[in-house]
This record gives structure tokens, C-alpha cells and sequence, in this order.
């Protein structure tokens, strides 16, 4: 075991300050990455306040990130995908078991032994529970390292690891492309990444926004439309015509405002985890046989599948950079809708501590 730096919560009420956490020596399979970028996803916020206790209690302290991109600087001798000096990156899992159902479908993250980057229980040992990435080293299976595009900016490359799959992987189960107009709900992290994706697509992208302020942007983003989802009128305008919607909204909200908007056979995805349980009225999904389904990031190979694609077609998250002492202002921010759009942390900072 070694000692690094990182930035945890002591309670759902502490900020996150500096700490010093082990990790184990790699293993055989294990890669030991010098972090670079972590992006700060709305998880991590929801995570480190305990706000999902009755689905997923917070172990104190608490080091979270899961959107993780840095440099090899070790690799165990069973190791054949890294060699030190390389990019890697890691996203939302460190670990399952790999012989399942769900694994042997490369669908990891339904593993019913799955691990998170943090807050799952450390199956090494080296502390009570996983930790994340606002931290200056991590050790991971190799299994869920993966390679990062040479020529992407590397910051606006962190925010892939989970906001880049999050709305890549039910966008492609639901065929997203020509032909199909697409709302996406909330312009933060996801939100901005499904646009993009949406755009990259080929379909028609329509934003539906509570920031009038972000209409510009959105446009900017590679919306074909944007709808200030707190007018009436302009919601009226849509009612029935979406093939899909994803929903990216981290707050509690009226979700038949968006469900009406659905077409005949209409899909809208959930991939925001507000705390509270969503009213749905019958008649929002019994109405032109609507349905409402929910994703979860994205397998390990659909990842790579992720970022090569954003490799290919230049995309990365608009980031805001800020050094580690700033992340608990960022965590205000980000409950006021005031990010443009993904804070990412340079890991750089936190050599200071
Ligand atoms: P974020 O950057 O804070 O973005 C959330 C956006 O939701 C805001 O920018 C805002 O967009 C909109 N919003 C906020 N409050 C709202 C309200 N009361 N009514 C309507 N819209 C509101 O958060 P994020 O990092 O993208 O994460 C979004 C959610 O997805 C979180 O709950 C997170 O935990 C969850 N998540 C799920 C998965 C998964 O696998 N399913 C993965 C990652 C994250 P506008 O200003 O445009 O309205
Ligand atoms: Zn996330």
C-alpha cells in the first residue's frame, strides 16, 4: 500500500477538503495511473451529500470522481493493453466479476457484483469502500482502463467517462440519427454531451431548457431548436412530436410536462436521478402508447465504442478547468444550473496541498 493525496467528505454536511488515502501496490492485472482531469458529475455532488441513502447509503469519508483521465506510470506483469507513459482513463466501475449474464453481454454495469470507482465496498481491502478520482493516483483492473483518443484535449476528454456514455449508450439503443426528432432535457453536463451526440447523429436536436440564458449556446452545441421548457406556449407548440427525449435532470420535477411532448410510440429515457420518486400520470404514457425507460452509463466495451467515436468526430465536453480548492463552490454552482458545462478539476493543483 501507498499513500496518496486526494480531496473527501467527512460527513453529508463536511465541504471536501485535502486527506490522504491508501491505495494498494498494483497487482498483477492492476494499472497505476497518475491522474490528470477529473470532471465533477452531479453524482458526485448527490454521492458526497448522501441524498440516494435509501438506494446507495455514503460511506464516510468519501473521495468521490468517476470521470478520470491521467497517465500510466506502473503496470502489473499480466498487464497486455498498457505500458507506462500511455493515456488511460476510467470511468464509473473499477470491477465485476466477469462471468455473469449481464458481464458475458458486456453489460458490466448490471453485474450484480459490479464495482464503483467509489463508494462500493473494496473487494482488495485497502480501505472500507472504493475511492474516486479527486485524488492524484488510482490502481484499477485493467479490465476497466481504458485508452483515450492521442489527440483530444484531455480535459474536455475526463467528462466522457461518464456524462459522454450516459447519453451515448440509450441514444444508440434508440437508434437516434436522420429522420427522428430528439429532445434533451436539461443543457449541464449530460444534457450538453446529448446534444452533441444527438447533432453527431444526424438527428433533429431540440433543447428543452429552464436557463433562457443557455439558448445561444445550445444553438452553438448543435441544437436545431430550443424550447424554454417554463413557457406553456412554447411546449404546446411540440406536444406529440418527439421520437425521443432523454432526461437529464438532476432536481425533482414534473416529468408528465415532458412525457406529453412524446409522439405515437414516443420513448423518453431517464438518466437523472432526482431523489425524490417522479409522479407519472397514466395518462402521459397510456396516450399514444408512450413508454418511459431508464439507462445507466454504459458497458465497458460501449465506452471505448464512445470514445473512439469522439475521437473520430473531434468531440469532447466543454469544460470549465478549476483547480481542486474551488471544487465545493463548484458543487454550489451546479445546484444553480451555472456551469458551461462540465467543471473539471486539474489534478495539478492539488500537488500544493
Ligand atoms: P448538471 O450538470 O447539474 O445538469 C443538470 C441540469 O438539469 C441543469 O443544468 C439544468 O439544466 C437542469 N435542471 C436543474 N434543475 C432543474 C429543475 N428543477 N427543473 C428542470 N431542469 C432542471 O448535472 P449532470 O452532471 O448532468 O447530472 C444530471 C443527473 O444525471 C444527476 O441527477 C446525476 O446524478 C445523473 N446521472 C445519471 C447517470 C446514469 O447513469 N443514469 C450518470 C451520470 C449522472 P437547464 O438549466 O438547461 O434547465
Ligand atoms: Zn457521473
Amino acid at each position: 500500500m501507498y499513500d496518496t493525496k486526494a480531496y473527501s467528505a467527512a460527513s453529508k454536511t463536511s465541504p471536501l477538503a485535502s486527506a490522504t488515502i491508501p491505495r494498494r501496490e498494483p497487482t498483477e492485472r492492476d494499472v497505476q495511473i497518475e491522474i490528470l482531469f477529473c470532471g465533477i458529475c452531479h453524482s458526485d455532488l448527490h454521492s458526497v451529500r448522501d441524498e440516494w441513502h435509501d438506494v446507495m447509503p455514503t460511506v464516510y469519508p468519501i473521495v468521490p470522481g468517476h470521470e478520470i483521465v491521467g497517465r500510466v506510470t506502473k503496470v502489473g506483469s499480466a498487464v497486455s493493453k498498457f505500458k507506462p507513459g500511455d493515456l488511460a482513463a476510467v470511468g464509473c466501475m473499477v470491477d465485476s466479476d466477469h462471468t455473469c449474464p449481464q458481464c458475458q453481454a458486456d453489460h458490466e454495469q448490471f453485474c450484480p457484483h459490479m464495482a464503483l470507482t467509489y463508494n462500493s465496498p473494496d473487494r482488495h481491502g485497502t480501505a472500507p469502500v472504493t475511492y474516486g478520482g479527486y485524488s492524484d493516483s488510482v490502481v484499477v483492473d485493467e479490465r476497466f482502463v481504458l485508452r483515450v483518443p492521442e489527440h483530444l484535449d484531455l480535459a474536455g476528454t475526463a467528462p466522457l467517462l461518464c456524462a459522454g456514455i450516459t447519453t451515448y449508450s440509450p441514444m444508440r439503443r434508440r437508434q437516434v440519427g436522420p429522420g427522428k426528432k430528439v429532445g434533451v432535457v436539461g443543457l449541464g453536463g449530460l444534457g450538453h454531451m446529448g446534444v452533441k451526440f444527438a447533432h453527431a447523429f444526424g438527428a433533429h436536436t431540440v433543447v428543452l431548457t429552464t436557463s433562457p440564458g443557455k439558448a445561444e449556446d445550445a444553438r452553438r452545441l448543435g441544437a436545431d431548436e430550443v424550447v424554454v421548457s417554463r413557457n406553456a406556449d412554447e411546449m404546446k407548440k411540440h406536444a406529440g412530436s418527439f421520437d425521443f427525449i432523454l432526461d437529464t435532470v438532476s432536481a425533482n420535477h414534473d416529468i408528465n410536462a415532458y412525457l406529453n411532448l412524446l409522439a405515437v410510440d414516443g420513448n423518453l429515457t431517464l438518466v437523472g436521478a432526482p431523489t425524490e420518486p417522479l409522479n407519472v400520470a397514466a395518462f402521459s404514457v397510456i396516450m399514444g402508447c408512450r413508454s418511459l425507460s431508464g439507462s445507466m452509463i454504459g458497458g465497458i466495451a460501449e465506452t471505448q465504442e464512445m470514445l473512439d467515436f469522439c475521437g473520430e468526430h473531434n468531440i469532447t465536453a466543454d469544460v470549465e478547468v478549476i483547480p481542486i480548492q474551488k471544487v465545493n463552490e463548484a458543487y454550489e454552482r451546479l445546484l444553480k444550473s451555472d456551469v458551461k458545462y462540465r467543471f473539471c478539476i486539474d489534478m495539478a493543483s492539488l500537488k500544493s496541498e
